[in-house]
């Protein structure tokens, strides 16, 4: 767009300091020879996949990991250095763009890897194995020993590494754990008969974000943090063992002030009826910007000039009204903070007081938020 609109309506502002500090936390944490693949899929969950990813690029990241094959292009395109992985599945017809842009495809199960066998590509495809270890989503069976030994012996595949995926990693629980290990164990236990047979499985990897925090000591070359990195967990009130400050702020405009009576009645549906009067005020932002609905009536807060305003009755597309009856000098145009640093609201509280982990809230923030950098 040519005309300059910034900080207009609702946007996110991104604090690239933050992400470095984070990025040196894990550092801190992980075995010395683990080096990060940087899961930026999802727009970086939601926090801008092509500025994250060059910040990231400075900090001498060079293994980055995405979702789809688009995203991987994108960020080819943008110049990013380094390995992209596609995490998930691509179809057939476009493998040809895995060598045109010089990305590194997931194989991930053995007839996936036979009927690339069997196409007619003109070169080689980079690829990372995956190994199902009980996460039962995509990869090979562990126990397959000699079909995936089939797989590495395939032709037309550079197989770089191999991966798996824990499942339980976030539980401390007893079970959880105990499964964890095993997933674990598996993969390594794979990995050694492969190599027995003497088959190079290039570098390997297990551990997204809670693989690092609850089991950092593991040897393995690579590690795949994307929440974390970020800088909150999934969850709230965990206990971790690093420090982690979000990269994340997302801000709105106050747009009307008003003074409501008693009995009368705020949004749709008028669930919310004033017992007092009460000062109200618009804010510029709703579930179409990815700020979700059924955070309408739970007594969410906002902040605005330093203090917490409750979001009252229904989150409409565009807009939500918050009660501003102790909020001093308040104006239009001013800016209400909805998820940043502050206890009342960090991406944690806000997401569980939405029923789901922070991963769905940050990666739902839409097209529509701006990204400014801080
Ligand atoms: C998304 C993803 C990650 C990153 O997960 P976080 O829990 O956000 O760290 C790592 N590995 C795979 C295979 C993924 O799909």
């Amino acid at each position: 767009m040519e005309e300059d609109i910034k900080k207009d309506r609702a946007w996110i502002e991104i604090n690239l300091d933050n992400l470095e500090y984070n990025i040196n936390q894990i550092r801190s944490i992980v075995n010395k020879k683990s080096e990060i693949i940087a899961v930026v899929k999802a727009d970086a969950y939601g926090h801008g996949m092509l500025e994250i990813s060059k910040k990231l690029n400075d900090m001498k990241i060079e293994n980055f990991a995405v979702a789809t094959l688009s995203e991987a292009i994108k960020l080819r395109k943008a110049n990013i250095h380094g390995e992209i992985i596609i995490l998930g599945y691509t179809n057939f017809d476009d493998l040809k763009y895995i060598n045109k842009y010089d990305l590194t495809q997931t194989i991930v199960d053995y007839d996936y890897a036979k009927k690339i066998a069997n196409m007619d590509l003109k070169e080689k495809i980079k690829c990372h194995i995956k190994i199902n270890t009980g996460m039962n989503r995509i990869g090979e069976s562990y126990e397959n020993i000699n079909k995936l030994a089939e797989v590495y012996k395939i032709e037309k595949l550079d197989v770089k590494g191999t991966f798996s995926h824990l499942c339980v990693s976030d539980s401390l629980d007893k079970d959880d754990k105990e499964f964890t290990k095993q997933q674990i164990n598996n993969f390594m236990t794979c990995i050694n008969k492969l190599k027995a047979l003497g088959i190079n499985v290039g570098k390997i990897h297990i551990q997204a974000s809670y693989g690092i925090l609850n089991y950092p000591e593991l040897e393995c070359d690579f590690v795949r943090p994307g929440i974390i990195m970020y800088g909150v967990t999934s969850e709230l009130g965990e206990n971790i063992n690093i420090e982690l400050k979000p990269v994340l702020t997302l801000k709105a405009r106050i747009t009307a002030i008003k003074q409501i009576k008693p009995n009368e009645t705020v949004s749709y549906g008028r669930t919310f009826i004033a017992n007092k009067p009460t000062k109200i005020a618009t804010v510029s932002i709703g579930y179409a910007d990815g700020y979700p609905r059924n955070l309408s009536n739970k007594g969410v807060k906002v902040l605005v000039n330093k203090g917490y305003a409750e979001i009252i009755g229904r989150i409409c597309m565009d807009q939500l009204v918050i009660d501003v009856s102790n909020i001093e000098n308040i104006k239009q145009g001013d800016i209400a903070i909805l998820i940043g640093e502050e206890k009342e609201i960090t991406a944690q509280k806000i997401a569980n007081t939405s029923g789901t982990i922070t991963n769905e809230l940050l990666c739902r923030l839409g097209s529509r938020l701006e990204k400014i950098e801080q």
